[in-house]
């Protein structure tokens, strides 16, 4: 099929459409609809195929986009799928929820006049499609080395380490303390950015690929470290942070006062049926509700409750909203969706009924002073500022902090002085840890971060393990 070189020109840049706000209110279902192929066409048609390629450079896993783009608009998926997990494990996740406006697109050539092209849709769309088709990674040629390696943790950073192994002959064997495999992308992302139906799916395709999950088990609890060390070739910890950032403020662990990832694991264990008992569940239900934070944590906390049915949901944050951190598309999702938005706002102290429950959070207004070491301004209290906000819930929702267990120094795997796992990816095999025998990656090492980067890491590590086992 030829080319029209001006399709950018001729036609604009359009996301797929969002489902009506009646439905995205009160059900957790992703809120895109997905692209077909005659949109695939005309959108993937937009890509002037740049001799250099700034998308895949700004793509942390340097997929190959433009050729992706030209097989898919051709509706040559099954090359198409073949080419985009060449680089990537979990391609059809991070065309959901990478946030494509800071990479691909963002370094899209078209991006600043025309609209830049809708890569993470049509590479979500190539995925979907080609499993819709019946396509499954094929192995068959694949010649076993007889190694075996021990994946601590099912996260995106696990699962790439395990997608590669695999693919090179090695037997991956991964562990997780909870049921389902995915780490943040089931229990962290809730169902309206990414169903928990993609990751049910990927679970059996890696299973069939030979990797084999042991679920339910926690490392250093139901298993002890020194075991795996002896009983697999290799180890990779993609353990992830989950050492929740407090406020510091008055009253923060009174009834009433969540902390984020805790009420979206409740919510999305309801989703699955893996609830263990109905106390369990954070209801927000008829409740007022302050979340406090501006990241994406923040904005999936109130959006789970707008959908919970919360009765008003405000978004509190220090900064403005210029300075929010959260991803673009998502707060105005939120907006949407009827999240209030407060912003230079900070918060001092919980105030209590007399019954010692969350009533409301006392906050005081700030203004953005000088810019900090990476340009980003702090806030400064505004004297005499002070006013409460009713709440029935409040979130603190201020990001995670690496949770090193005491088992990763006991066998001689060194920690940063921020708790992170120094594994480099500059070093005689990448991503190996201070233990010969042990390779980490994804938020364990870099601090928390995104998906696709988790996805690199584990990637670029199991490469690390396959020079380290000489297969
Ligand atoms: P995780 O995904 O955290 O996986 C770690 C796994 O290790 C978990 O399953 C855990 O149970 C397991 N584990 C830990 N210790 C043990 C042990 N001792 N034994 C057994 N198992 C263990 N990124 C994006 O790109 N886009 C988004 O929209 C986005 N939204 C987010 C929303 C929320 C609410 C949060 C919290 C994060 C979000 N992120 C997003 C960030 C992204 O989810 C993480 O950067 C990514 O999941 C990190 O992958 P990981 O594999 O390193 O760790
Ligand atoms: Fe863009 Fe993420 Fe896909 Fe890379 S992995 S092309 S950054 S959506």
């Amino acid at each position: 099929m030829s080319q029209n070189v001006f399709q950018f020109i001729d036609v604009q840049r359009v996301d797929p459409p969002k489902k009506p706000l009646k439905i995205r209110k009160i059900e957790f279902v992703e809120i895109y609809e997905s692209f077909n192929q005659n949109q695939v066409q005309m959108q993937g048609d937009r890509c002037l195929e740049c001799g250099n390629p700034y998308c895949e450079w700004k793509c942390p896993v340097h997929n190959y986009i433009p050729d992706w783009l030209k097989l898919a608009k051709n509706g040559r998926i099954l090359e198409a799928v073949e080419l985009s997990h060449q680089t990537n494990s979990l391609p059809e996740v991070c065309g959901r929820v990478c946030p494509q406006d800071r990479l691909c697109e963002g370094a899209c050539t078209l991006n600043d006049r025309f609209g830049a092209v809708t890569i993470g849709n049509i590479e979500k769309y190539i995925t979907d499609k080609a499993f819709e088709m019946g396509w499954k990674p094929d192995l068959s040629k694949v010649v076993k080395s007889g190694k075996r390696v021990a994946i601590v943790g099912a996260g995106p950073a696990g699962l790439a380490c395990a997608d590669v192994l695999v693919r090179n002959g090695v037997t991956p064997v991964v562990f997780d303390r909870y049921q389902e495999i995915g780490g943040l992308l089931t229990f962290g992302i809730p169902s309206f950015k990414l169903e928990k139906e993609v990751m049910q799916r990927r679970r059996q395709i890696f299973t069939e690929m030979g990797v084999e999950f042991r679920l339910g088990v926690e490392v250093g609890k139901d298993i002890q470290f020194s075991d795996l060390l002896t009983e697999f070739d290799a180890l990779f910890l993609g353990v992830g942070t989950y050492k929740y950032m407090k406020g510091g403020f008055e009253n923060e662990s009174a009834p009433g006062v969540y902390d984020a990832l805790p009420y979206l694991i409740a919510n999305a264990n309801r989703l699955l049926g893996l609830e263990k008992s109905e106390r369990d569940y954070i209801d927000f239900a008829g409740k007022q509700v302050v979340v406090l934070g501006g990241g994406d944590t923040a904005m999936d906390c109130v959006r789970t409750a707008i959908r919970q049915g919360a009765t008003r949901v405000i978004c509190a944050y220090r900064r403005d909203a210029e300075n929010m951190p959260g991803s673009r598309r998502e707060v105005q999702n939120a907006r949407e969706e009827g999240v209030e938005f407060m912003f230079n706002l900070q918060p001092v102290g919980v105030e209590l009924d007399a019954q010692g429950r969350a009533c409301g959070i006392k906050v005081v207004s700030t203004a953005l002073g000088a810019p900090d070491a990476n340009g980003r301004r702090s806030p400064v209290v505004v004297e005499g500022s002070d006013q409460v906000l009713a709440a029935d819930a409040v979130v603190m929702a201020f990001g995670f902090q690496p949770s090193p267990s005491p088992w990763m120094e006991q066998h001689g795997i060194a920690l940063d002085d921020r708790g992170r796992i120094q594994a480099p990816e500059q070093s005689e095999y990448a991503f190996q840890t201070s233990n010969p025998k042990v390779f980490a990656g994804g938020d364990a090492v870099r601090g928390s971060d995104l998906v696709v980067t988790a996805i690199y890491e584990g990637r670029k590590a199991a490469e690390g393990i396959l020079d380290y086992l000489e297969v």
